[in-house]
């Protein structure tokens, strides 16, 4: 029988030297430790036209414990007879799926103008063609109280919900978070759910009251931050053109110091990377260090084709090589078993080890949906002022009909692009907003950035395989999450 192995990336601890080898299998995410006999099947079944068994067999010195082997790796699904087709995965869950989180935009204004936000800059969806246009500048506390009877009646049984608050400067709408929030709690604690929320803010408005008030409740909070003074204030300037680092330091160091002093949550620093940005470990260990955030995660900006700003191939293989420092210090901090706030290879680390098999990117139309200023349900976030994407209003419901027809065709398997990549179970085709912005469709597969996620993905396994081998007690905190 033709058999061939299936789409997978063999790594090991250390490129460069010898000692335990592992599989990722792509359409199981299994990972899967190898040794001379196994490894020579995946090898010797690879290729598009695998390779007859028995003539395989053959070759083999010792064919008993060769068949043996060749049998435990059918039987995990690695290696298969050729044509035959993967075992179909389910189109979708059983829909209306339960809702688990709502973005609610609760401004679409800032007031900062950053030279590359997609919310302003020229990527924008809230004015010109596809757009509803600008929409209400501010949620009214009345949209924010049907946000969250909206909510909490799509959750179906789930014990906890999540809201997420989002902008514009999210904090430029302090009283609609104030009121969705103390709306909120009975209303939950009524149908004995718990609730989390979390908020995104470029700190320039981190009053004494907004920072009780987030930590009172134990907000998760996203500070959208840069770097230093010279990073920060490259982008992230106010409308007049003026840097923004000095007004936001002192208000995050306040911010740090009474959240570390109330116990409460890990708060994190979320950089956008731009053509000519810093080192990333440089900034990373400013934010840490310097500033005291307890993590820091790093986005490539979104940009259309040929925005300046925009990471090149250059930069995104500059990248890779600075996130394979960062990695190193993530390691050695594993292995003493601390964490460490590279919080990109910590999720990917956590997806890794949890098996992660994605049919969707992430979970905008699924478990998570936005909410505009004026109530329209979007995908998430970034496409509640999308007319083109708009599932229905928190008053009037959501569009389930729309809802389904979105997430068939954003289904991985629908993305022949991605059918031979072995990052698929963690990508899924990417970021459905980045995907409309670069090739005016959602649904696409971002093929542009496939290399730098392949990338990165490799580094998390080898990463992976590193503390595996040394420390492997380090990611039972993963089981429990
Ligand atoms: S978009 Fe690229 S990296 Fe992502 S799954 Fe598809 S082919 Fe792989
Ligand atoms: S579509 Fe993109 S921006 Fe929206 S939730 Fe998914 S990954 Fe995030």
């Amino acid at each position: 029988m033709q058999l061939r192995t299936v789409i997978h990336h063999r790594f090991r601890a250390d490129d460069a030297a010898a000692g335990p080898e592992f599989v990722y299998v792509a359409t199981s995410a299994a990972i899967l430790g190898l040794d001379a006999h196994t490894a020579a099947i995946v090898e010797g079944f690879g290729g598009a036209d695998g390779h007859d068994d028995e003539a395989w067999l053959a070759t083999r010195p010792d064919r008993e414990l060769a068949e043996r082997s060749l049998h435990d790796l059918i039987d995990l699904g690695v290696v298969r007879p050729v044509g035959e087709p993967e075992a179909p995965r389910a189109a979708l869950p059983p829909m209306p799926f339960p809702l688990a989180t709502l973005v609610l935009n609760v401004t679409n204004k800032c007031n900062l103008s950053c030279t590359y936000c997609y919310e302003y800059g020229a990527d924008r969806l809230t004015e010109g063609e596809g757009s509803k246009g600008a929409g209400k500048p501010r949620m009214d506390d009345d949209t924010a109280r049907q946000s969250i009877d909206f909510l909490l009646r799509s959750s179906g049984d789930r014990p906890q919900v999540s809201i997420t608050f989002f902008g514009g400067e999210t904090l430029l709408n302090f009283p609609a978070i104030r009121a969705a929030v103390e709306y909120a709690e009975p209303r939950a604690a009524a149908l004995r759910k718990r609730v989390h929320y979390s908020l995104t803010t470029n700190a320039t408005l981190l009053t004494d009251e907004v920072v009780e008030f987030l930590v009172r409740h134990r907000f998760g909070i996203t500070v959208s931050i840069d770097g230093d003074q010279q990073e920060q204030d490259r982008h992230r300037t106010f409308q007049r053109g003026v840097g923004s680092f000095e007004v936001i330091a002192p208000r995050i160091r306040h911010l740090l110091a009474t959240n570390k002093a109330q116990k409460g949550r890990a708060i994190g620093a979320r950089v956008t990377l731009t053509a000519g940005a810093a080192p990333a470990p440089k900034t990373f260990h400013f934010l840490c260090s310097e500033l005291g955030f307890d993590e820091v995660g790093f986005a490539p900006v979104t940009a259309g084709l040929g925005r300046a700003y925009a990471l090149g191939e250059l930069g995104y293989e500059r990248l890779l090589r600075e996130f394979a420092e960062l990695a190193d210090g993530y390691v050695a901090a594993a292995l003493r078993d601390e964490t460490h706030g590279f919080a990109n290879l910590n999720d990917l680390l956590r997806e890794l080890h949890q098996g992660v098999h994605k049919a969707h990117p992430c979970g905008a139309g699924l478990g998570l949906l936005g909410v505009s200023t004026e109530g329209e349900i979007g995908l998430c976030h970034r496409f509640v002022e999308s007319k083109d994407h708009g599932l229905g209003n928190v008053a009037t419901g959501l569009d389930e009909a729309q809802r389904t027809t979105f997430l068939q065709q954003a289904h991985i398997d629908r993305k022949t692009d991605c059918r031979q990549c072995f990052a698929k179970p963690l990508c899924a085709g990417g970021c459905y907003h980045e995907a409309h912005v670069r090739y005016g469709d959602a649904t696409h597969a971002n093929l542009h950035y496939c290399e730098w996620i392949r990338g990165f993905v490799a580094l998390g396994l080898r990463s992976y395989a590193r503390i595996l081998t040394q420390n492997p007690k380090f990611f039972a905190r993963f089981e429990t999450s």
